[in-house]
């Protein structure tokens, strides 16, 4: 059975991210959307808020399922059986960064593989924290994150300012 996992903030998902987990659930025969934490950084939902969105969201394809682990991602890929480690690339930017944890991750443990998945051209530009920015000055959510995300994001957006 090949399985991966495929982790991320998902601060709130996006159609990018969507995009990568629908095309890459046609290729494994199960995909874990992996909630991780990366330290320092500060989220405006919950772990469990993120993971309401990301299986709302995915309901309909049947082979992905999500969870949330604090600590090593490799630790959690072995624990759990997988192979594949997979990250999306979006622009250059995304390669350095990608690259660096890769190798950190190859060297942790070189039985597990990462795999790159080119962001699809209409989706490139999509990040969370862009997202975040567009919803926080008003400008319009349409294809930048699922339809049932919106409303929680703008409140959240509104409450936080407060
Ligand atoms: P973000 O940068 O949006 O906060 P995450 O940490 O949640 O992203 O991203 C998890 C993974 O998904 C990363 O490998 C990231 O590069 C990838 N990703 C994010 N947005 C996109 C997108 N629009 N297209 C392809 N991959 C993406």
């Amino acid at each position: 059975m090949k399985k991966a996992v495929y982790p991320g903030s998902f601060d709130p998902i996006t159609t990018g991210h969507v995009d990568i987990i629908e095309r890459i659930s046609r290729i494994f025969d199960e995909v874990i959307v992996l909630i991780s934490e990366a330290p320092g950084k500060t989220y405006l939902f919950t772990h469990e808020e993120r993971k309401k969105f990301i299986e709302i969201t995915l309901k309909h394809v049947k082979n992905v399922r999500v969870d949330i682990y604090e600590g090593l991602t490799v630790d959690y890929v072995k624990k759990n059986k997988a192979q594949v480690m997979v990250r999306g690339l979006r622009a250059v930017v995304d390669f350095e960064y990608e690259m660096t944890i890769a190798s950190m991750n190859q060297k942790l443990d070189s039985s597990i593989e990462t795999m790159l998945v080119f962001a699809s051209p209409e989706y490139y530009y999509v990040s969370s924290r862009g997202v975040k920015e567009v919803a926080k000055y008003g400008g319009s959510l349409n294809d930048l994150v699922p339809e049932h995300v919106r409303k929680p994001l703008l409140e959240r957006l509104k409450k936080q300012a407060k």
